[in-house]
């Protein structure tokens, strides 16, 4: 049974088929608490659950909470938080940098992270988007094999990587963690989605539009380094924990390349097929 978490006033919750929401600890028979991150420990559990909700028992609708700015990041507090840099082909070609022999992995510090509909807040005139597909670790630890990731993996859901290129670049080498960790530069969501909730998990539809624009289009099915690899990957260097994110990379399309920097006002619409979509006011 496949589930949708996300959460409301920070508590864990679950979507049904109808797109309502139920508190988890209210629905979950003693099982579980309000705590999103201890929830994820038990995905067993978050499947049974999820198989018993009955949309005409739902608390409210996933709209009207999102309207109502009650939904967070539905990983709102993990160890740590992985990223990708130059990992699709079409993005390399357009930053003329040669095609990375490993991946090129850095920190969003956990701080950074906001949920689906959270404003932007500015801190310069050269933050830039990246529409990311983001991978949830549910059964971490090292050594995972690559093909037992997709069987690890606790969930999928939509990720900007709001960067500020003046920052990036003002170091050298440049620093990747502090240029892409400004607070309110990681907004995630709407809901992790389970694996089998998905079509083909290495095969996604991405775009990302600013007041309208496509700017970005993509398919996660061209990354340079899958999900297998990355996640079996990093586990060969070190501990990945349940509820760690990784950040994948972003297709082609970035503003730094276009010469377009995002504005106050300016909204970011990222989309995911099958994960939902991202809705994000500059400020
Ligand atoms: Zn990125």
């Amino acid at each position: 049974m496949s589930y949708r978490f996300v959460t409301i006033d920070d508590r864990a919750a679950l979507l049904d088929d109808d797109d309502g929401w139920h508190d988890l600890a209210e629905v979950g028979n003693g099982r579980f608490g309000p705590d999103p991150m201890e929830a994820l420990a038990d995905l067993g559990g978050l499947r049974e659950v999820a198989a018993t909700l009955d949309p005409r028992s739902a608390s409210g609708s996933l709209a009207e909470a999102r309207a109502a700015g009650r939904v967070g990041p539905p990983v709102p507090r993990p160890t740590n938080c992985f990223a990708v840099g130059l990992n699709y082909a079409a993005h390399i070609e357009e930053t003329s940098v040669a095609p990375p022999a490993n991946p090129l992995v850095f920190t969003k510090f956990p701080t950074c992270l906001v949920g689906p509909d959270a404003d932007v807040v500015l801190e310069s005139a050269t933050a830039d988007w990246e529409v990311e597909l983001v991978v949830v670790i549910g059964v971490g630890g090292r050594h995972i094999p690559a093909d037992e990731v997709w069987s690890r993996v606790a969930g999928l859901m939509v990720g900007q990587d709001i960067s500020d290129r003046a920052l990036q670049f003002s170091a050298t080498p440049p620093h990747f963690d502090l240029g892409k960790s400004r607070d309110t530069y990681g907004p995630t969501g709407p809901a992790l989605v389970s694996v089998d909730r998905v079509g083909d998990p290495d095969d996604l539809e991405l775009r990302c539009e600013v007041n309208g624009n496509v700017r970005q289009h993509g398919r996660s099915s061209s990354m340079i380094f899958d999900v297998p690899f990355l996640v079996a990957y990093l586990s060969d260097i070190l501990t990945l924990r349940t509820g760690d994110l990784i950040f994948t990379g972003t297709p082609a399309g970035v503003g730094r390349v276009t010469g377009d920097a995002l504005a106050p006002g300016d909204v970011i619409t990222s989309t995911i097929e099958g994960l939902g979509t991202l809705v994000n006011r500059c400020v």
